[in-house]
């Protein structure tokens, strides 16, 4: 292990967590595995154990994918005014790109939401940020959002040294959650909130944020840019601002900065979650940046045309014809059969993330809202259509969208690929719903893959003559992984 994870490793080994939970997705696969996180469902879930464990004295962390944020969301909403035990924080894994998601989403957006401290750390400075992640959970007893994007895990650069040690309020006991706090009403604990947590966190931010001045231009580097923004600052003389909590900004010390310097630009990954803030400055909003990844010379060249307000013109949008996929259907995978019926049949068709997502490019599915969506979206078709859904995406949210089809008599087919993993984000093992499914559906059909084209065709056309809910599960194992 070296560089970002050996940082997180230690840092997690230092201040003595005892509860790591995770669900797989870029860029945190790597992460959680190499820590021997233990896999959960969904990531409300996993937010839900790690909620436990903090009340009963245990600290803990749970890592999830960028999209798994907004799984979480509920429980950590109601978790910044009814308060914690033991310290605990959400590492979130943002995708730049994006590269291995379906979307490219910034979680800091998450600070102002849920009112809850986020830090945004760059790769060298990971030790600090998980530690203070824990101290400042601990001391204001709320759960603590840690953003890093891909950049940042995949730094492996032996250059990430560890300069601190834990805080020494850390090296207490935990304490455990404390019911005291049910004296106040909802209201009460929401003005506790807004009157002592949020000021105090203000002051822990400005304290936190790293200066250096130079000359009358500066740049506000955030996250996984400030390495590059260091070198790039220090090349063209320009003054540099990083602060390591995005949410709450030091708003003092960016109001000081602005008025020292004549032009500022920001650059931060992957939104403007600080530009959209500030008037007058140059960034992405502006043209400056590019959307995506930030990289050096887009600094140095956002740099050199400061000066110019405003640069914005067209964009080129990537299309799928001119990128290759980044990963397309195994060869011999036991399923093509299926998406090749599915592509011959002329009713909408709802896709799920994982391998069914990849096959779109071939015309099997219609449409991909997300994981688990798939049911509950063919519910809503005019006519019977179809849902596809791998057994892990049924497992994660989609089996609420079979139960909901259920009672509330929809007209859907819908076909599990069971193959019993995770097979997009490592072949992580998939509990066994086979029990379950038949409890819910006794009269579900089982094909093994791989089954003649023409008979899952005539099969998919039978269930979709019938009125009501149909469920076929089509099982088989992975070409590339015995399972
Ligand atoms: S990982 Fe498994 S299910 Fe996915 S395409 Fe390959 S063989 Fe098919």
């Amino acid at each position: 292990m070296r560089g970002a994870l050996e940082q997180i490793y230690k840092a997690l080994r230092d201040v003595g967590v005892g509860y790591v939970a995770y669900v797989p997705g870029y860029p945190i696969t790597d992460l959680a595995q190499s820590l021997g996180a233990e896999i959960a469902v969904n990531e409300k879930v996993a937010f839900e154990c790690a909620l436990g464990a903090s009340a009963t004295g245990i600290r803990s962390l749970v890592i999830v994918k960028q999209l798994g944020m907004n799984i979480l969301a509920d429980p950590l909403v109601i978790s910044a005014t009814h308060t914690t035990g033991a310290g605990i924080v959400v590492l979130v894994g943002d995708d730049l790109g994006p590269r291995g998601s379906q979307i490219e989403m910034d979680s800091r957006f998450y600070g102002p939401l849920t009112e809850l401290p986020v830090l945004d750390p760059a790769a060298p400075g990971l030790y600090r940020a998980v530690t203070e992640a824990f101290r400042v959970s601990e001391e204001y007893f709320i759960p603590v959002i840690l953003r890093v994007t891909s950049d940042v895990l995949e730094d492996a650069s032996t250059e990430a040294v560890i300069r601190e040690g834990v805080p020494a309020s850390l090296q207490q006991t935990p304490r455990r959650f404390d019911r005291s706090i049910w004296d106040l009403t909802a209201k009460g604990r929401r003005q506790r909130h807004l009157a002592k947590v949020l000021p105090a966190l203000s002051e822990v931010s400005e304290a936190s944020v790293r200066v250096e001045l130079r000359g009358d231009r500066g740049v506000i580097a955030a996250g996984s840019v400030i390495p590059m923004a260091e070198r790039v600052c220090e090349e063209t003389g320009s003054s540099l601002l990083a602060p390591l909590y995005s949410y709450p900004l030091p708003w003092k010390t960016i109001e000081r900065f602005l008025e020292m310097h004549r032009l500022v630009l920001v650059a931060e990954g992957p939104g403007t979650f600080i530009e959209s803030h500030l008037k007058d400055v140059r960034g992405r909003l502006t043209g400056h940046l590019p959307y995506g990844r930030v990289k050096a010379n887009d600094l140095r060249t956002a740099l050199s045309l400061i000066h110019i307000s405003d640069l914005r013109g067209s964009i080129e949008m990537e299309t799928a014809a001119s990128r290759p996929a980044r990963r397309s259907i195994c060869e011999g995978c036991p399923f093509l059969p299926l998406y090749k019926a599915l592509s011959r049949i002329d009713v909408p068709i709802a896709g799920d993330a994982g391998c069914t997502i990849l096959s779109l490019r071939m015309g099997a599915v219609d449409m991909v809202y997300g994981l688990g969506s798939s049911i509950g979206v063919a519910s809503g078709f005019r006519e019977k259509g179809i849902a596809i859904v791998g057994d892990y995406a049924l497992a994660h949210t989609g089996i609420q969208g079979l139960i909901n089809a259920i009672w509330s008599r929809k007209n859907v087919l819908v076909g599990v690929i069971w193959n019993r993993v995770a097979a997009m984000t490592g072949f992580q093992e998939v509990f066994d719903l086979e029990h379950v499914l038949k409890a819910l559906m006794p009269e579900m059909r089982i094909v093994d893959m791989p089954a003649p084209e023409q008979e899952i065709e005539q099969i998919l056309k039978d269930e979709l003559r019938s009125h009501g809910v149909s469920l076929v599960l089509f099982r088989g194992r992975c070409t590339d992984r015995s399972t």
